[in-house]
């Protein structure tokens, strides 16, 4: 039996990185799995590699800041299972620029996909989740709890989940929906590729944990947060970053 036998899971941003391999992980622990992302090509591609059961791991792509497209997607498998148990605000997209040279749409894509993109899939997910109870994993960031310059608009987003956190764990606690986030630092993704090709060692010297942060990290906590060992653990946003929240680092480097 898997740990998540019969289970039905929501990942978006599924098609590389963090969010795939939550996929695969909770399609291995027996859920049915639906997976969200822009990048359709990524999505057939993790379908080939897994070669599922595609009658319980769905590919959807969808733009995450687009509420008709996340409503008809999440719709799509709310009927079709009944219910919706878990679900995982993994998109996400990264563009640097400080205030002065960013540009309208760079910062309304900061906002839209990692801000609004969430509230879009949790109101949309909500009305399957509530007759059973459930879990919604939310991804904040280091740059939400530790600033820096070039990325205003991304980690405003992303401390805006910190706040979503705690509003929607008070909001839905009647309905046995606990909420949680993790706040990775640098997990081993395309995200993080630059960082870690190029600036590695001087990366490292700030995580007290001396390695960056693999994409089975991020499942073992969220893992933990979906279980019952978790039950009473609610609205809670925790540090994936070897140690750098911990030690208060200033932020110049990051
Ligand atoms: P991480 O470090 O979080 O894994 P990645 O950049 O590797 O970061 O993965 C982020 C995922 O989110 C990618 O698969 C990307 O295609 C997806 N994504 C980005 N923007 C959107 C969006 N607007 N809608 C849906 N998925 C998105």
């Amino acid at each position: 039996m898997g740990k998540f036998e019969n289970k039905v899971v929501i990942v978006t941003g599924a098609g590389q990185g963090a969010g795939k391999k939550l996929a695969i992980r909770f399609y291995e622990e027996g859920a049915v799995v639906g997976l969200l992302d822009l990048n359709g090509q990524n999505l057939d591609a993790v379908v080939r590699e897994v070669n599922p059961d595609t009658g319980r791991f769905l590919t959807y792509a969808v733009d995450v800041s687009d509420n008709r497209q996340v409503t008809s997607a999440i719709d799509d498998i709310g009927k079709r299972f009944g219910r919706i148990d878990i679900l995982i605000n993994n998109a996400g997209v990264l563009h640097k620029g400080m205030i002065e040279s960013s540009t309208d749409t760079h910062m309304k894509l900061m906002v839209d996909v990692n801000l609004m993109g969430p509230m879009y899939c949790t109101h949309a997910s909500v009305p399957y989740m509530k007759e059973n109870g459930g879990n919604i994993i939310n991804v904040s960031s280091i740059l939400a709890t530790f600033p820096n310059t070039g990325s205003g608009a991304y980690g405003a987003a992303k401390a805006g989940m910190i706040v979503l956190t705690k509003v929607w764990a008070a909001e839905l606690a009647p309905y046995k929906i606990r909420v949680n986030c993790y706040a990775p630092g640098v997990l081993n993704t395309p995200m993080a590729e630059d960082v870690i090709k190029n600036r590695a060692e001087s990366k490292l010297c700030q995580i007290p944990l001396r390695r960056f942060g693999e994409t089975d990290d991020a499942f073992d906590l969220v893992s933990f947060f979906c279980s019952d060992q978790a039950s009473y653990i609610t609205g809670q946003t925790i540090g994936l970053d070897g140690g750098i929240w911990a030690t208060q680092t200033p932020t110049a480097a990051w």
